[in-house]
């Protein structure tokens, strides 16, 4: 992808596991008590081992649209963001600018541990019902508007479908 006139993070996507990714830092779609769920979260817990829900149970929760930070246990990454997207309630519950948050928090978490890498799932696409193409573009959004030192930011999307749909954001012009 040629976005050479961008400052920030190069912005790639992929089809497959997050739990696999070589990066610095993997983002979990968690839900606000950080103890474990479903989803992205289960295969997250699944691959970190037992260890990071101990360091998890140590964390307090998170509010929606906010993120933390643990160490990666097993995984490839060395960190995991935990961040927490909104159930989509219709669309004018805030649910664009929360889902947004969790993208500018979880890159202000990744730079606070110096993370360069750092791949994104679907915030909330899956059991918090957020329609996939718009969630697509509130994500390729915030990432290209935030003031990050991250250099590259992965979205790894679970099927080719969602995939497409970010395919068609990243060579859209930015907005
Ligand atoms: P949420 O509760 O935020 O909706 P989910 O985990 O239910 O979170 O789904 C978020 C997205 O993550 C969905 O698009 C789902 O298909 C995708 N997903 C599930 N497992 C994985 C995985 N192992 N790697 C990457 N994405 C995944």
């Amino acid at each position: 992808m040629n976005d050479t006139s961008h400052t920030g993070p190069a912005l790639d996507v992929t089809t497959g596991d997050i739990t696999t990714e070589q990066v610095d830092a993997i983002v979990n779609a968690a839900n606000s008590s950080l103890l474990g769920g479903g989803g992205v979260d289960g295969a997250i817990h699944r691959a970190a081992g037992p260890g990071l829900l101990d360091e998890c149970r140590l964390l307090g929760g998170c509010d929606t649209g906010e993120a933390k930070t643990t160490k990666g246990h097993r995984l490839p990454a060395t960190w995991i963001i935990h961040t927490v997207g909104p159930y989509w309630r219709g669309g004018d519950h805030g649910e664009a600018e929360l889902l947004a948050s969790c993208y500018s928090s979880s890159l202000a978490r990744a730079d606070e541990v110096g993370a360069r890498s750092v791949a994104f799932p679907a915030i909330s696409t899956g059991v918090y019902g957020y329609p996939s193409d718009l969630a697509a573009a509130v994500a390729v959004d915030a990432v290209r508007s935030a003031a990050t030192s991250v250099e590259l930011v992965r979205f790894v999307c679970f099927d080719d479908e969602t995939r497409r749909l970010y395919e068609q954001l990243l060579t859209s012009p930015k907005r």
